[in-house]
């Protein structure tokens, strides 16, 4: 696993806006404190989220937008690309990994975060399709298009994007996490990213305790104790 040290650029991708409040914004806080520099690339616009439908779709999107970037504000994150792609409707493309790959030589991270393109079979919530598209999208674009200059060579000759190697990712929302952040310090700047996503979870009664909750339950399987949270990643070495 790379050391704290050899993090120095982050790039998240994620399906929807809110999904790196839900899975990473506790650890992104803690990146961004260390000086860590971190990007977000959110797949979709998200126009398909939400609760009542008191909007279309296009003024659904432009509310996400505006909420994940005050989300991210939250926890220091200020460059949020969005390659719009159609809220509930992505699939695992060559397109897709071309998308994922010109933002990866672009921001050249040492480390990724995404989604696990696994089904979760114990909790279907992570599990969301456009999840799974992007997470195993996300993979590919690491390895091995985004390292490999004879692939998408359109990205190298048209837009002078040299290939770039990550080294290693971290997966949300699966069944088998294996490294876990506490995030004790940074929870309630984590909340208060996810109450910035109004539109998603502003209907939910007690939001707050039920988020702590869960990521107390991890901190718990974790060991790390009482009193404490955790988010949980599945680490794959890809350099
Ligand atoms: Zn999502």
């Amino acid at each position: 696993m790379l050391a704290e040290s050899e993090i120095h650029r982050v790039l998240v991708v994620a399906a929807h806006p809110d999904d790196a409040d839900f899975g990473a914004a506790g650890t992104i806080a803690l990146l961004g404190d260390r000086g860590v520099e971190v990007t977000y690339l959110i797949v979709t616009d998200g126009d398909a989220g939400g609760n009542e439908r008191t909007l279309d779709n296009s003024g659904m999107a432009e509310l996400r937008k505006a909420e994940q970037t005050a989300a991210a504000k939250i926890v220091g994150v200020t460059d949020l690309r969005f390659l719009g792609y159609s809220d509930g409707t992505v699939v695992p493309s060559l397109e897709l990994r071309r998308d994922i790959s010109r933002v990866i030589r672009q921001v050249r991270p040492d480390l990724v975060i995404t989604h696990h393109p696994d089904r979760n079979y114990q909790f279907v919530g992570p599990s969301h399709p456009d999840h799974r598209a992007v997470g195993g999208s996300a993979l590919d674009a690491v390895y091995p298009d985004a390292r490999n200059p004879y692939a998408f060579p359109e990205l190298i000759r048209d837009e002078g994007l040299e290939a770039w190697k990550v080294r290693e990712v971290w997966l949300m929302g699966g069944s088998t996490p294996n490294h876990w952040v506490d995030i004790t310090a940074s929870v309630d700047r984590k909340v208060a990213a996810l109450q910035s996503h109004v539109s998603q979870v502003s209907h939910i009664e007690g939001f707050a305790d039920f988020v702590k909750a869960r990521f107390a339950s991890w901190a718990e399987q974790a060991g790390l104790g009482e009193g404490r949270y955790a988010e949980g990643f599945q680490v794959v070495p890809t350099a």
